[in-house]
């Protein structure tokens, strides 16, 4: 041992190389591995990017995500803080929404996940369920954060975009699975608090109110309604490379332009922002949940009272949800199968 030991200070800077090129390599083939059997494996083999529809589908009702989207951005909201009135307020519009819908009652407190941190009080996440045709499969997680950045200094802060936007869609994509039920269950999840940290997100999993073992996928929705260049990035796909040819096919009927970026870190990207602990995604993905994760670039009014109702771009919001639904319809299809024991 000694001999070794004066080998590895000898040569240091050259171990420490190695294992600095290790972990650059590292995440996406650990979860690749855990994550596919050979069956989803071949069956995302089998799945021709070029192939599919040329038009986008028409399956959600952009006049009712519009209604959502609109009353959750509302000045009288207050910027839903969490725990405020306007949060509270949210919060039980999305509990009413849920149950019109028919959503199972999926948290600890009817629809409700209420947690507490260090950072905020009487926050909660709102989650329903909507059970798949069957019901051996791990559920399929659909997230989207509905609190926002509140009042500051006399100024509501509306969060239109940021993220009444994503909010809305997952409320949409879930009526239509109610009619079209997938083979997963699907988890739907409109989490709080995720401006303060993602604690929303991260309480599900430091409650224990999810196993990540017991999780299959995680779909997150943040800001999808507006983008000059009509530009919808996908990130995800450095972490789970089996992710790209899912993307390249959504691509096919996706109204918008899906751009696979924002997920490397800083040693491979350059000057590209990495977004993979962004958003409520991070939490699944630290927890090995393979995730995606579709939002629009930054724009003049994120993060300020601006982002107001008014500058969301109808169609393009359309487009944007129906590329996430119709990505979540390719993700039920890749795990369906049941798992080889
Ligand atoms: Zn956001």
């Amino acid at each position: 041992m000694p001999q070794l030991m004066q080998l590895l200070r000898r040569y240091w800077p050259i171990w420490l190389i190695l294992v600095l090129i290790a972990l650059a390599y590292w995440p996406g083939r650990v979860v690749m591995m855990n994550v596919l059997t050979e069956r989803e494996a071949a069956r995302i083999a089998s799945i021709t990017p070029d192939a599919g529809a040329e038009v986008v589908p028409e399956r959600l009702n952009i006049d009712r995500m519009m209604a959502d989207l609109i009353w959750l951005a509302d000045a009288e909201r207050e910027g839903r803080a969490p725990g405020t009135d306007g949060g509270i307020a949210a919060r039980e519009y999305i509990v009413e929404q849920m149950t019109t819908i028919g959503l199972e009652p999926a948290g600890t407190d009817g629809y409700l996940h209420p947690f507490e941190t260090p950072q905020t009080t009487n926050a909660a996440n709102v989650i329903g369920l909507i059970p798949g045709t069957d019901p051996n499969l791990r559920p399929i997680t659909l997230t989207a954060h509905y609190d926002h950045l509140g009042i500051r200094n006399g100024a509501i802060y509306h969060g239109a975009d940021d993220n009444a936007s994503g909010t809305a869609a997952i409320l949409e994509i879930a009526r239509f699975l109610m009619d079209y039920p997938n083979e997963h269950p699907i988890l739907v999840m409109a989490l709080d608090s995720e401006e303060w940290g993602l604690l929303g997100a991260r309480a599900l999993f430091e409650t224990n109110f999810l196993d990540p073992r017991n999780v299959a996928f995680n779909l997150n929705l943040d800001m999808l309604s507006r983008d000059t260049d009509q530009l919808l990035y996908a990130v995800g796909t450095y972490h789970n490379p089996w992710l790209r040819p899912l993307v390249q096919r959504v691509q096919r009927e996706s109204g918008a332009r899906l751009v696979m970026a924002h997920d490397r870190p800083w040693w491979r990207a350059g000057r590209t922002e990495d977004w993979t602990l962004s958003s409520d995604h991070g939490p699944f993905h630290e927890q090995g949940i393979p995730f995606m994760y579709f939002g629009v670039a930054d724009h003049p009014d994120y993060h300020r009272p601006t982002d107001t109702s008014d500058k969301v771009d109808v169609e393009f919001y359309r487009k944007t949800s129906e590329t996430a639904l119709s990505f979540l319809l390719l993700i039920d299809q890749v795990f369906a199968e049941k798992r080889n024991p």
